[in-house]
C-alpha cells in the first residue's frame, strides 16, 4: 500500500514490526526481502513519487574540502521514492577481496568479515539491480580486449570489469507495484523522519518522529528501526536523535559522522599510446560488452599494493577522439620529448590532421579513500524548513592518497614501457596529485562497522552499538570502500540485514 502522509491527521500514530527509513536502494531492497516474511513493514520516504523542490531543498548544507564539484550535496543524492536510483548511472562491481582485509599500510582498514560472507547476497542482489549474475561476472570473459592490450607478462596489474545495470534499474519505478500490492508493506510518502526517540535508558528506539511540508506531525512505533537514508542522512538522523543520548545515537566514543569517504576521480591525468594496439580495448567482446559491462579498469594487484603501500585503484583507459588528440598533440610533443620515441608522428604534430593509425587512451583514476577520523559530517547551525540542522561535510584527504595515485600511474607507465607495449605520458608538470579532484557521489563510512563501539557505530550485523533495535542499511557502514561503485554492496548488505531480522523474529 502507498500512503501520502500529507493526507494523514497530525498526531496519527502508526504501528509496524519494522520501520525502514528511506526508500532508496537499501530501503526498497530490505522491504522487498521482508514483504513475505510475515513482518509488517512501514517504509518511510521523505520524498514523493516525483522529485519536488521542497524535498530537494532539504539536501542543502555546507561542503568543505579540496574538491571540484561544488554542488556535491545537492547532486550526490535524490529525495524521492526510489532514492538516488532515480539518477544513478548503473555501474556495479563487488568489493575486491583485499578491500575486506586489515592492511597494515591502511590505517583503520579491515571489515569484521571476509568476502565469502557477502557472496550469496551479491548473487541475490544481481537480479534486483538488473545486472548479470555473479557467476557470469567471475569469468570476466569481457576482459579479452584489456588482456590483449596488457599481454600475459603484465604482472603488477589485473584487468577488472565493472557491470552495467541494464536497463538501468530505477527502484522507484521497478518495484513500486510489488510494494504497493503487498499486504505487509506500507510505503509512507512525504514522511520526513526528524528524529528517532530513544527510551529513557537509551538502549532502544521507541518511535520515529515524522513531519512534512503540510505541517502534519506523525509517530511511527515499531519493534525494529532500520535507517536506510543514504550515507550522509544516516549520520544526520543519528546525530539529530539526541534527546536522550546527547551526542546522538550509538556515539559514546565520538565515531558517528566520522571516517566519511568518497571515491576521488582524477580525470585526464595521463595518456597512453600503445605500441601496436589498433582497437579499442573493449571491442573484442562484441555487443555483450556494451550491454552488460560499463567499462574496464587496470587495478594494481595485491602484491603491488602491499609492496608499494598503495591504495586500491582502478585506471580506466578511454580512447581520445580526434579533437581531443589535436588539442593535446602540441603538449604531448613538447613534454614527452625523448620518452616518446616510437610514437606515431601524426599524433605528435599538432598542426597536421589526425591521420592516425594508433589510438591514444586517456587514463582516469578511481581511487580508494583512506578512512580518516577527521574526515566527517556534522550538524551545522543552519536549519532547514522542517527545523532540522543542516549538514556540514568536512571532506579530508591525506598524503597517502595523493602518493598512491602517483605511484599507481608510474607503475602502470613502467609496465607498459618494460614490455614495450606502449608509452604513457604523465602530466607531471601539473600539480597533479594535489589538485582538487572530483568526488564520486559515493558517500561512505559515516556510521562505520566495527566490533568495538570505540571504533565503529554499528557491529558486524549492522546493529547500532548499545541500541538493541536500531540498524543501519547504507554505505555509511563501510569501514573501507575500495575503488568500485558502492551500490551493489549496499544492496547485498540490505538483503543480509533482512535475513538477520527474520532470524531475530524466528522467521528463518
Ligand atoms: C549521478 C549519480 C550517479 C551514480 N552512479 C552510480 C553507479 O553507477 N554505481 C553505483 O554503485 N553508485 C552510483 N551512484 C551512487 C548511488 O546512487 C548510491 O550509492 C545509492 O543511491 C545509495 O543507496 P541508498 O539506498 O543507501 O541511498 P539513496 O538511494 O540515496 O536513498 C536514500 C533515501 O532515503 C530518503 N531519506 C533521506 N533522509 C530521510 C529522512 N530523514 N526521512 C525519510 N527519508 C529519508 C531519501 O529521500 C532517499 O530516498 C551514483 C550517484 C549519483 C548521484
Amino acid at each position: 500500500m502507498l500512503v501520502d502522509c500529507r493526507q494523514l491527521e497530525s498526531g496519527t500514530v502508526v504501528r509496524a514490526d519494522v520501520c525502514v527509513i528511506g526508500a532508496g536502494f537499501a530501503g526498497v531492497s530490505l522491504a522487498l526481502a521482508l514483504k513475505d516474511s510475515g513482518l509488517r513493514v512501514a517504509l518511510l520516504e521523505s520524498g514523493g513519487l516525483e522529485t519536488d523542490e521542497n524535498a530537494s531543498g532539504l539536501l542543502d548544507g555546507t561542503f568543505d574540502g579540496p574538491h571540484r564539484n561544488k554542488s556535491y550535496l545537492q547532486t550526490s543524492r535524490s529525495r524521492v521514492f526510489g532514492g538516488t536510483s532515480d539518477i544513478w548511472t548503473g555501474t556495479c562491481r563487488p568489493l575486491d577481496e583485499i578491500d575486506y582485509e586489515a592492511r597494515d599500510w591502511v590505517p583503520d582498514s579491515g571489515w569484521p568479515f571476509g568476502p565469502e560472507e557477502l557472496i550469496p547476497y551479491y548473487q541475490r542482489a544481481a537480479p534486483l539491480l538488473k545486472i548479470r549474475t555473479f557467476k557470469t561476472y567471475r569469468r570476466e570473459g569481457a576482459l579479452v580486449g584489456y588482456n590483449r592490450l596488457a599481454g600475459p607478462d603484465f604482472t603488477r596489474f589485473v584487468p577488472k570489469a565493472l557491470f552495467r545495470s541494464h536497463p538501468v534499474a530505477r527502484f522507484g519505478v521497478l518495484y513500486r507495484d510489488d510494494l504497493e500490492s503487498s499486504e505487509r508493506v506500507t510505503v509512507y510518502l512525504h514522511a520526513n523522519v526528524l528524529e528517532l526517540l530513544a527510551y529513557p535508558d537509551g538502549a532502544g528506539i521507541e518511535e520515529a518522529v515524522v513531519s512534512n511540508f503540510a505541517g502534519r506531525e506523525l509517530r511511527f512505533k515499531a519493534q525494529e528501526f532500520v535507517v536506510a537514508a543514504g550515507a550522509l542522512d544516516c549520520a544526520r538522523l543519528l546525530l539529530a536523535s539526541n534527546q536522550v543520548q546527547k551526542a546522538g545515537l550509538a556515539n559514546d566514543f565520538d565515531v558517528l559522522g566520522r571516517y566519511y569517504m568518497d571515491h576521488t576521480r582524477l580525470p585526464r591525468t595521463a595518456q597512453l599510446v600503445p605500441t601496436q594496439e589498433k582497437r579499442r580495448p573493449w571491442e573484442g567482446t562484441g555487443a555483450d560488452a556494451v550491454r552488460y559491462y560499463s567499462y574496464y579498469v587496470f587495478s594494481p594487484n595485491r602484491e603491488a599494493q602491499r609492496s608499494l603501500k598503495m591504495l586500491n585503484c582502478g585506471v580506466r583507459l578511454s580512447e581520445l577522439d580526434r579533437e581531443e588528440i589535436a588539442a593535446k598533440a602540441g603538449g604531448l610533443s613538447q613534454e614527452v620529448g625523448g620518452l616518446a620515441r616510437g610514437l606515431d608522428q601524426t599524433v605528435l604534430s599538432g598542426s597536421r590532421p589526425a591521420r592516425r593509425s594508433k589510438p591514444i587512451y586517456s587514463a582516469k583514476l578511481y581511487n580508494e579513500h583512506v578512512p580518516l577520523h577527521h574526515s566527517r559530517v556534522r550538524l551545522g547551525s543552519e536549519r532547514d524548513p522542517l527545523g532540522q540542522q543542516r549538514l556540514v561535510v568536512e571532506w579530508r584527504s591525506n598524503e597517502q592518497m595523493d602518493e598512491s595515485v602517483g605511484r599507481t600511474l608510474e607503475l602502470l607507465a613502467m609496465e607498459f614501457g618494460r614490455l614495450a607495449r606502449g608509452r604513457m605520458h604523465l602530466s607531471v608538470a601539473d600539480p597533479l596529485y594535489t589538485a582538487p579532484c572530483y568526488l564520486g557521489a559515493h558517500p561512505m563510512g559515516t556510521t562505520r562497522m566495527h566490533p568495538s563501539p570505540k571504533k565503529g557505530v554499528v557491529d558486524a550485523d549492522c546493529k547500532a552499538h548499545g541500541v538493541n533495535n536500531l540498524f543501519v542499511a547504507s554505505s555509511s557502514v563501510f569501514p573501507t570502500g575500495g575503488f568500485v561503485n558502492p551500490t551493489y554492496t549496499i544492496v547485498a548488505l540490505a538483503l543480509r540485514l533482512a535475513d538477520f531480522l527474520k532470524r531475530k523474529h524466528g522467521l528463518a
